[in-house]
């Protein structure tokens, strides 16, 4: 009967929004309405079985040269999803697994450290293809109605696929408040230029130095060289040196170093994010999968992202950028019992990326959770 009752639905849903991918892929802004409803689909079993499944359930078929964007984890994370969850989808894909170098030092910074940590983390059955390997491309935004931007530099690959499917993992992020779909997109596909513009002013605060302990975790987590301790043994940050990665807001175990501009839902550093998630949603086709594991208040660009810090919660996937965001949230603050389950654990609310991509019309927040069995 359950079944029964799921099928009419997902016949209603599909006959009252008119969703069809294929046709609506030739423009974004087709089924990028703030108007409309989106459907995002929901599994509850996190298996690479699911994750194809509900690929499928979207209704896209993806044809020509398809690009998976993912994270392949920074050295020494735990958190980072097991690769093993997308061979199926990369399989029947035939697509290639897409990543973007880092702004910091580390082995993510340069294509061939990168790809070999990627190996050693597991993705050795599909082809890896780093987007700014070869250089960036500058994109002129003049006329896109940003507040930020007027120019993005991307990956110059980017431009060889005809379209991508955002494979995001869904946690926290130290200035971001959450990592999801937008992030993916936003610092994923940017060069290491494109990054940096996004991170520019956001050097944290140090507040109660007096608690420090000297334990010296965000001096060696930095990757900037920024932190050190002055001639009275003060914790300092030099600004000049600073690239805004946050690192060392999830180090301190005194929580003594904060995000510098804390303001739930107008936060310049998300409006930048969004900004650049824009240009790349509206420059290819995407589709969204969110994977709603190993939520812990930090992202997998940490070395040691503390543990989770409430269950698992599933796979969903949407054609709405801002939909499959607002849904993702919604479900592990309510796993949280809370509103912001992220503001709660970090004091960082990312709900102003959801806010202003609605603003840019890259998708609606209403949305109608379908659930798969
Ligand atoms: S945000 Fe923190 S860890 Fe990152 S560069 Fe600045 S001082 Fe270093
Ligand atoms: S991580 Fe925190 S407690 Fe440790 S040295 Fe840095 S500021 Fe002090």
């Amino acid at each position: 009967m359950r079944k029964l009752i799921l099928i009419a639905s997902l016949i209603i849903i599909y006959s009252s929004v008119g969703v069809n991918a294929n046709q609506n892929y030739n423009n974004p802004s087709h089924y990028s309405n703030n108007d409309s409803v989106a459907i995002v689909y929901f599994i509850k079993e996190i298996t690479p079985e699911n994750v194809l499944k509900i690929y499928k359930a979207i209704g896209v078929d993806f044809k020509g040269k398809t690009g998976v964007k993912i994270h392949f984890g920074e050295d020494g994370n735990k958190n980072f999803l097991n690769p093993l969850l997308t061979k199926p989808l990369m399989e029947y894909t035939g697509a290639s697994w897409v990543e973007t170098n880092v702004l910091y030092v580390g082995k993510r910074r340069f294509t061939d450290t990168h790809i070999a940590l990627a190996k050693k983390h597991g993705f050795t059955f599909s082809p890896i293809d780093i987007l700014d390997s070869e250089g960036e491309i500058d994109i002129n935004t003049e006329n896109m109605g940003f507040k930020h931007f007027k120019r993005v530099k991307i990956g110059s690959k980017f431009d060889n696929y005809d379209n991508f499917i955002i494979y995001s993992h869904f946690k926290g992020h130290g200035s971001a408040g959450f990592g999801g779909a937008i992030k993916n997109l936003a610092m994923g596909f940017a060069s290491p230029g494109g990054k940096m513009a996004q991170h520019a002013s956001e050097v944290p605060m140090l507040s109660n130095k007096e608690k420090c302990n000297k334990c010296s975790n965000c001096i060696k987590n930095c990757p900037a060289d920024a932190l050190f301790f002055d001639s009275d043994s003060v914790i300092m940050i030099n600004p000049d040196k600073c690239i805004g990665c946050a690192k060392c807001i999830a180090e301190c175990p005194k929580k003594i170093i904060t995000p510098s501009n804390n303001r739930p839902q107008t936060n310049v550093f998300l409006e930048r994010l969004v900004e650049y998630a824009y240009v790349f949603h509206n420059r290819r086709p995407m589709t969204y999968i969110n994977v709603l594991a190993n939520i812990s208040s930090s992202c997998d660009c940490s070395a040691r992202a503390p543990l989770p810090f409430t269950q698992d919660i599933g796979i969903l996937a949407s054609n709405d950028i801002v939909a499959i965001e607002q849904a993702s949230h919604d479900l592990v603050a309510k796993g949280h019992n809370c509103d912001d389950a992220f503001l709660k654990e970090s004091g960082v609310s990312g709900l102003g990326q959801i806010i202003y991509a609605e603003e840019l019309k890259m998708g609606t927040r209403k949305y109608i959770l379908v659930e798969i069995k």
